[in-house]
């Protein structure tokens, strides 16, 4: 079945994200633009995936519980898992790999955790957009851990992505996809990186704001909606060479 999918959005819970991207109207938001799947992707953290994973239920739309990893390198991954305990095992040990700064909602604004219906449970006291020590070599295999699947976010972006910061995509890096932003100029990143040559891209929106959510447009074919057939397939492509 063809779905109209989006893996990486953010929630309040990101301190960039806007206050009004609360689980409830990011999902919403998603069902009204035609989307089908999305994944809640919020820097190192998955604190308010169950609460959109439970509006998703509700109103019909697949919400895969994921994260976007910074690496010790800074460099931006998304994360995406079967189901909320797996995500929040893997969230528990990357708040570990923090370094212990506490946020300051007055300069990089809030991190809300939030119930299903809108009500603020919690705040996440460390800052959550620092580097994990996390590197970007072990990364694959760590989340492979968690039962989940990962790819190095928005490569064509120059800053905190993985051509950016480290210059290349390595083989050793174990990467079977990669996501580049809607105006990435393809034929170019592949003729400076043939590593990327028949590679998977995903084009996912980043959104921080209910208003950056995009119209369904990018599709992906899978037997069924569910987190596990994504997972499944990215698994099932060949790694970057
Ligand atoms: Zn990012
Ligand atoms: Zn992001």
């Amino acid at each position: 079945m063809k779905l109209y999918y989006d893996f990486h959005t953010h929630s309040c819970l990101s301190p960039c994200g806007d206050t009004d991207m609360t689980p409830y109207n990011l999902v919403n938001m998603a069902k009204i633009l035609g989307l089908d799947i999305i994944a809640l992707t919020d820097h190192n953290t998955c604190r308010n995936c169950e609460a959109a994973v439970k509006v998703g239920e509700a109103i019909g739309l697949t919400v895969i519980p994921g994260m976007e990893l910074c690496t010790a390198e800074e460099v931006h991954v998304v994360c995406l898992f079967p189901d909320c305990e797996s995500a929040m095992n893997f969230s528990d040990y990357i708040h570990t790999t923090m370094p212990p700064v506490k946020n300051r909602p007055d300069i990089f604004g809030e991190q809300s955790v939030m119930d299903e219906e809108d009500n603020i449970i919690g705040t996440e006291e460390i800052l959550l957009t620092l580097a994990s020590s996390v590197s970007i070599s072990n990364v694959c295999g760590l989340v492979e851990g968690y039962g989940g699947v990962c790819y190095p976010a928005h490569i064509d972006r120059s800053s905190y992505s993985v051509i950016s910061n480290l210059g290349m995509i390595t083989e050793d890096m174990g990467f079977n996809a990669v996501e580049m932003t809607a105006d990435a100029d393809r034929e170019a990143l592949v003729k400076n990186h043939p590593i990327l040559d028949g590679a998977k891209v995903f084009v996912d929106s980043d959104a921080h704001y209910l208003e950056n959510l995009k119209d369904a447009e990018n599709i992906i074919d899978l037997p069924e909606s569910s987190a596990r057939a994504v997972i499944d397939y990215i698994k099932s492509l060949p790694k970057l060479k």
